[in-house]
Order: C-alpha cells, then structure tokens, then sequence
C-alpha cells in the first residue's frame, strides 16, 4: 500500500465500497425513537442481500476518488483531433436539466408539449440556416447514424428517380464512418486517392463518376483538416451524372458562418451536435448528429416532423415517401436543448468567432511545431492540423510513444495513426475554447518531448510514467479483455 501515500487525496489504489465497509457502520441517523418497536416482517430482513455497511463520509470519498482518475476537458486541454474535446459551457447543461425540459414525457401529446416542439422546430431552423440547406431532421443520435440517415435518404431519392444505383465515391481523407455507413446501407464505396497537397482533385472524381454511382461522400474539411478546395467543381461533376453530394459535416466548428454548404454544392449533410454545438462528449454519452437537407430530399426525410401553423407545433407522420424512424420520438432531447441554447447564447457573430478561432489554434499550433514533427501538407489547415512521427522514427521512437509522454505532462493524447493517408499520423485540434496560454503549454511539451527523444528515447518508450496505469498492452486489451477484477 505504499504508493498510497501522499498529500494530494489521490489515492491510486482505491479499494472496492464491499472491502472498505465495516459492519454496523451506517450512512444515516434517524430521529430517536419516540413510540414502541414494532416487529418488521422477516421477509423484509433477506441476509441474502451482500450489501456493505458504510458511512455516508466513506461512499462521498470513494466516488470522489474514482472520478479523479478520469480526464476529460474539465480537467484539462484535450487535443483530440477530428473529435472536438472544446469546452461546453454550463450554462447549456443548466439549461437541459430544466424541469419543463428534462421531465417532459415524450408521450406527452402535441397539446401539452408546445415548449418542447418549438424548441425543436426553432432548432432546425438555426441549423439549416447555419449550413445552407432548406431543412433537417433532429432524430440521428450521432454523426454515424446521421451518415447513414443520409445514405438512406440519398437511396430513396434514387429510388424515386427509377434506380437506386450501386456505388458511392468516398475519398482517402473521408471519416473512417463514411464507407461504412455507405456500406450498411448497401452501397459499395469507390475510394478514391487525395492529391499532393491533400485534397480531392476533380479529374479523380470525373473518373469515378458514372451512371451506377448514387453521389459521393465528401468530409469538408477533411480529415487532414484541409477545406477541399475543389468542391464546387466535384458538385457539378456528381451532378452532371445524377449524384448526389453528401457533406460530412461534424467539422463545421471550423467553418460556422463563413461557408455555405448549399451553395458549396451538398445535398444533403449531418452536423454533430456533441461536437459543434456544446454537448460533452468523449465517454460514449448521448449525442446528435441532425441531417440537413436540399429541397429535393425533403419528403423523404424521417417521421415524426415539427409542423407550425399560426404559432401551434403539431407533429406530422404524414409523409408518404419518408423513409420512416430512425431513433425512438425525437432523438436525444436533452442534446438538442443544449444546441439550442449555445446556438442562442452566442448568436450568428460568435459562432462565426468560434470557428475562426478554431481555425486560428489549429494554424498557430501548426505553425509552432513545424521543424519539430514532420509536417505532411505544409499550408494553411482549418480546425486541425495532422503532424507524424518521420523525424522522432530515426530514434526509434513512435508516435504511440510521443503521445504517451504528453500524458505525463498533463494532457490528453491528440487522435493517432489517422488520418491513414498518413503514417504515423498525429492529429491535433486545440478548438476554438483554449486560450494561447493552454495552446502554448501543449507547444512547450511537444517540443520538450521532441528534445527527450533525442537525449533520452527511453524516457518515451517507458511513458507514461506518471499515471495511474502505465503502458497497456493495447493488442492484449482488444484481443482478450479481462472484465473482471
Ligand atoms: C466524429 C465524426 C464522425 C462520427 O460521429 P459520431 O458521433 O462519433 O458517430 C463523422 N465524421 C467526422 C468528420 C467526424 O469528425
């Protein structure tokens, strides 16, 4: 037990609550008893029931402890690229857990529910605005299901037209969800290659493009956090054949307010609510990942939707060519209160702000770092920049082990080994929340990192040092996980 000494509280070796209770302790005091006992029913006595005996004092402590070994964007600066660890105000939570929101029942009828689907239907207006597009669905409950949410959208478009055709277009620097969501929904993706200066060219997609081939899906900005320049043409040559465009849209932190996305040319697109729009996220909680539509896409578009007429919201099935459900009601309700008041509280000047300083983070990191870590694509990034391991792996030191260093100096590990375009990709997103403060100590331990693998690489093969549970043996987690003690 000696590692449990020491004067921060933190104590790494906490014990289960059934090894810390005592028996006879109690975590309650009732008044003295003023009438005579009275027998309670043995039944109700069960011995069978192996609960611990604890103080009040002894479960406040142990869960407290438990929830310090955890790191999340509350604790400190979480860099994960493509995945927008920003901070989310709490005042947006607050808002969420109001009682007319957080115990409205979704069998509530329309009548008695009015706050709610105005809410809702105000929501989707702000998006469609924000992205350009004529309307949305707020069902998906992630940027994953608003993909396939898409696809199936994109299908029945098709379908409507004669054929659903076979294929989809989905470029290298595509979300790893991208092909898969085309793939659940019975399209074969068509990957095609990114460029030098890692972008889609148009000449590839020209090529690609053909008569079975429902659209494409382009992430914008993509995965290397470039703005795919040539959008507009891809969009005209998807087009010309009878595509469709599908933007992924989870990275529209980097572009709120300054990009069109209908006049870019997409269809149709998904937003990530728990990344853009203030939901935390990161241990698998709820999210919402709303699709938002051109006017062609729109009967086809989920049901239930918010209708208004003359300041009454009534929910309407009454779609006939709707592809249907795709969440129980109306998806994460909880997610969307919580959009629906960032998107208020910052207003269209702040957004803007937001994704401009998102932008100027990511540059500034990159900008910073460049000589340290090999820098792929040299030219000004969006919301992230991507870095590899080219210069560390002469002393034999991998990206897995630079990442695991940062641990020790306090943050968490950027997104690795992705994009795969890159070897040993280090993908970092500041956003927009960090202040150059907190950017420029992530720049100082990067940098310090950078100078241990040259002096000390074993310091980084062995990190991390200074956490609770040191180097895993990742394969050994994934291949045979041990759930139990
Ligand atoms: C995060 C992300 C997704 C997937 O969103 P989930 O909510 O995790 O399903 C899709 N595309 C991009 C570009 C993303 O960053």
């Amino acid at each position: 037990m000696k590692e449990t000494l020491g004067t921060t509280g933190l104590t790494l070796r906490e014990p289960l609550l059934w090894e810390r209770g005592k028996e006879g302790r109690c975590g309650f005091s009732l008044p003295r008893r003023d009438v005579d006992p009275a027998p309670l029913d043995a039944d109700l006595l069960a011995d069978s029931l192996d609960l611990p005996d604890l103080s009040e004092v002894d479960v406040v402590r142990h869960y407290t402890r438990l929830s310090q070994w955890n790191f999340g964007v509350d604790a400190g600066m979480y860099p994960l690229g493509s995945c927008t660890m920003k901070y989310n105000p709490k005042l947006n939570d607050r808002l969420a857990g109001l009682p007319g929101f957080a115990e409205a029942h979704p069998l509530l009828p329309a009548p008695l529910s009015q706050g709610a689907l105005r809410l809702m239907h105000e929501l989707e207006h702000f998006l469609v605005e924000i992205t350009g597009m004529d309307a949305a669905t707020l069902q998906p409950a992630a940027g994953a299901q608003g993909e396939l949410t898409g696809m199936l959208l994109m299908y029945a478009y098709h379908r409507s037209k004669g054929a659903p055709r076979s294929k989809i277009i989905v470029p290298d620097t595509a979300h790893g969800t991208n092909p898969a969501s085309a793939a659940l929904c019975g399209y074969r993706p068509v990957p095609v290659k990114s460029n030098a200066q890692g972008i889609l060219p148009a000449e590839a997609v020209a090529e690609a493009m053909d008569d079975e081939t429902a659209g494409i899906m382009v992430t914008n900005p993509n995965t290397l956090g470039l703005f795919e320049e040539n959008i507009q043409e891809i969009a005209r040559i998807v087009h010309r054949k009878g595509g469709l465009v599908y933007g992924d849209g989870a990275n529209m932190n980097a572009v709120m307010g300054i990009v069109d996305m209908g006049r870019m040319g997409v269809d149709v697109l998904h937003l990530n609510l728990h990344k853009t729009f203030s939901t935390p996220h990161g241990g698998g909680g709820p999210g919402a990942g709303p699709v938002c539509v051109k006017e062609h896409l729109v009967p086809f578009l989920p049901v239930p939707r918010v209708l208004e007429s003359g300041g009454e919201y009534v929910l309407s099935e009454d779609f006939p060519d709707s592809i249907g459900k795709v969440h129980a009601f109306y998806g994460n309700f909880g997610v969307l209160v919580r959009a629906y008041s960032y998107i208020r509280s910052m207003g269209a000047e702040d957004l803007k702000k937001a994704s401009q300083l998102a932008v100027l983070n990511a540059n500034y990191t990159k900008e910073n770092l460049k000589g340290v870590f090999h820098l792929p694509y040299d030219r000004p990034c969006m919301h992230e920049c991507v870095f590899s391991d080219k210069f560390q792996k002469e002393r034999k030191v991998s990206t897995l082990d630079i990442v695991k260093r940062l641990m020790d100096y306090g943050f968490h590990p950027p997104t690795v080994y992705f994009p795969l375009v890159v070897n040993g990709a280090i993908m970092i997103e500041p956003t927009e929340t960090e202040s150059k403060d907190s950017i420029d100590l992530l720049i100082e331990a990067f940098k310090a990192i950078a100078e241990e693998a040259e002096r000390d690489p074993e310091l980084l093969w062995n990190a991390p040092s200074c956490c609770k549970v040191k180097r895993m043996d990742e394969t050994g987690a994934a291949r045979s996980p041990c759930l139990c003690g």
